[in-house]
């Protein structure tokens, strides 16, 4: 687990042990034990397991590949996450996603555990054959650890429907007569994945944002009259247009953007959108929806030649695939990779608002620069929950084998979220503690309490 996610989790517990009204069952040294044994539990995930996958490729060789299941946490549910093919796949990495979804799902009240999965490869140097025997050779070697009351995988980076739909598949010939639909979530809607699945995650984080800066401040649940210099930060941008940068455009930036562009409740302009080749920017603001259609049809890639802008229809500047990071602009939205804001680079941001699509993609010292400087960070447990909410709705609808409507699901997930967002705005905008922070000790709060119930701590 990385230090930032630690120290988090670790501050979580400290405020709780703190707060006399937490658990007072718990007195003097048998609290402090107890605390001591929520730290330990909390910061270790339950098992790790690793494989190399022996796959036959195309060219007639065998080779081995490092693959990689964390099952941190199953105490509010079966374990619960996705499962991710990048070259940059470790045992660590995996660790720390996996106790990242412990804690997003704990959030947002889903009931499951956190789990992540992982193949050290780049899918882009794969057959579309290669991938797929390298799908059912994850589910083989995985095959007694997963089950949908057991560990429930998803799409992450670099894997999307077509890879749950053969791993659910595999899944199912390898388990006859047992129940399959939910052993594996964010399938193709004709294979029992649900509606709105795919957009989910995007629709998620382009709405934490809206709610912050407009539903929430007209709500009864508004804050005018708060010192709080975030709340200052809110006030100060509410009712004004608003440039926005969005970094990654796949499943999660293209959506967030598109969202973005659509809405009606905020006077947004959409100025820079990246991918892993470069950033487009427009101060007018771009076209989105032209460039969706122009990476659907481009393997998923912006198009990154003036001849490709024109094929595209839009009109931007082509800059490196940095520069998304640095632009003048209030609001930047982290949806490709971790690690993207680091101490080394921090001081060159200029947005007061930072969306966080991915998973951890500010680092912790970068953070804490971050929350001094008063910019307000939506943490990825908040803010990217929206899709293993839906791959919630979608473990039930598998479950009952009855179907929602697309209007439904985003219904259930709008109010899913919002709830969540009432549950903690209010503690963030009455104190100084840093949105990551309020979030984390509301999540460790929920875990903690039901380990205590559940007789974990003695
Ligand atoms: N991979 C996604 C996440 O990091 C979704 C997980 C899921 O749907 O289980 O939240």
């Amino acid at each position: 687990m990385t230090s930032k996610t630690s120290a988090v989790i670790e501050r979580s517990l400290q405020n709780l042990l703190e707060d006399a009204a937490y658990l007072p069952v718990l007195q003097d040294e048998i609290r402090a034990k107890a605390f001591k044994s929520l730290a330990s539990i909390l910061s270790t995930p339950n098992r790790m397991h690793k494989s190399f996958l022996r796959v036959p490729l195309d060219n007639g060789e065998v080779t081995r590949i490092p693959a990689f299941r964390t099952q941190h946490n199953d105490t509010l549910g079966p374990y619960k996450g996705g499962i991710r093919f990048h070259e940059s796949v470790n045992e660590d990495e995996v660790i720390n996603l996996a106790a990242l979804m412990t804690l997003k799902n704990a959030l947002h009240e889903v009931p499951f555990g956190g789990g992540k999965g992982g193949v050290a490869i780049n899918p882009r140097n794969y057959s579309a054959r290669e991938l797929y025997l390298i799908c059912k050779k994850y589910v083989q070697y995985f095959s007694d650890i997963l089950g949908p009351d057991k560990d429930i995988p998803a799409p992450d980076v670099g894997t999307g429907e077509r890879e749950m739909d053969w791993m659910m598949a595999e899944y199912k010939s390898i388990n006859p007569g047992k129940p399959y639909r939910g052993s594996f979530t964010g399938k193709s809607v004709i294979n029992g994945g649900s509606l709105g699945r795919r957009e989910a995650t995007g629709k998620g984080v382009y709405f934490t944002f809206r709610y912050l800066l407009h539903d929430f401040l007209q709500g009864q649940h508004g804050f005018a009259g708060s010192s709080n210099s975030f709340a200052q930060t809110v006030m100060a941008h509410a009712g004004r247009p608003l440039k926005l940068a969005v970094q990654g455009f796949g499943n999660v930036g293209s959506i967030v953007a598109l969202e973005a562009y659509q809405c009606t409740k905020l006077q947004n302009k959409i100025v820079a959108v990246s991918d892993r080749n470069s950033t487009l920017y427009n101060a007018e603001g771009l076209d989105i929806p032209a460039l969706i259609g122009y990476a659907q049809t481009h393997h998923g890639d912006l198009p990154n030649t003036p001849e490709g802008l024109a094929e595209a229809n839009v009109k931007a500047e082509i800059r490196g695939r940095e520069d998304i990071l640095y632009l003048d602009v209030e609001v930047l939205v982290l949806a490709a990779l971790e690690d993207q804001i680091r101490a080394d680079n921090v001081e060159r941001i200029k947005a007061s608002f930072i969306v966080e699509g991915a998973n951890a993609p500010v680092t912790g010292d970068a953070d804490q620069i971050l929350l001094d400087k008063g910019c307000i960070v939506i943490p990825d447990i908040l803010a990217n929950a929206g899709g293993v909410i839906v791959s919630y709705f979608e473990w039930l609808q598998g479950r009952e084998t009855q179907f929602y409507s697309e209007a439904q699901v985003f219904e259930l997930l709008h109010d899913k979220m919002k709830s969540t967002m009432n549950a903690i705005y209010p503690g963030y905008f009455g104190n100084s503690r840093s949105l990551r922070q309020i979030c984390y000790t509301h999540a460790v709060m929920k875990l903690s309490t039901n380990l205590y119930i559940q007789g974990k701590l003695y």
